[in-house]
């Protein structure tokens, strides 16, 4: 293989990940991001977080997933298939209207990056539900494995939409808006 062939795939492959990236930064850190839940997605996007099965290289012997005994936790199985975060996903995308149909990481990341672009109170409300939940599922995770407490998933759905709730309630919404009407009253946001 001559070095100029591995220089025209290394670029390539650059700039095919590269590109998501920079549409889901605008996902991730947009105008009414909430720092702490931001950094929690930017880190699972990047695969950072310490999961337990990047633990296993490291120290510990149980990589049970904390909410449903699933052997291995891994960033995809804790955020995406887990019961608890398929509960959640589903009860989000219903409040708002639509019907979760992802079945992978990558193509949440796709329909992220393409259904998150505008400045509706839809896509605002997915953007901060969408962190929140990420951010909720990471702590209470690590609040069962260090502390030992648990909330169930309709306490969870209930600290996102309230998460939701704190930051539209009392913005200038459209309101004579029948879908912006109608996600107020499902996210009680008045
Ligand atoms: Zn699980």
């Amino acid at each position: 293989m001559s070095a100029g062939a591995i220089s025209v795939r290394s670029v390539r492959d650059a700039i095919r990940v590269k590109r998501p990236l920079v549409i889901w930064q605008k996902i991730i850190w947009f105008p009414l991001h909430i720092s702490k839940h931001s950094l929690i997605s930017w880190m699972a996007l990047l695969d950072r977080l310490p999961t337990k099965d990047r633990l296993l290289r490291m120290v510990i012997n149980d990589c049970q997933c904390m909410f449903c005994d699933d052997p291995l936790e891994t960033r995809d199985h804790l955020f995406l298939h887990c019961p608890m975060a398929d509960y959640l996903w589903n009860s989000i995308f219903s409040l708002c209207g639509l019907q979760f149909r992802t079945r992978s990481w990558e193509s949440f990341l796709a329909w992220a990056c393409s259904s998150c672009k505008d400045k509706s109170l839809l896509t605002s409300i997915m953007k901060i539900a969408l962190n929140a939940l990420i951010y909720i599922i990471w702590e209470e995770r690590n609040k069962k494995m260090f502390l030992g407490r648990s909330r169930n998933a309709q306490e969870l759905l209930r600290a996102i939409k309230d998460i939701v709730g704190s930051q539209l309630r009392g913005r200038n919404l459209n309101s004579i808006n029948s879908v912006n009407t109608n996600l107020c009253k499902h996210w009680d946001i008045v």
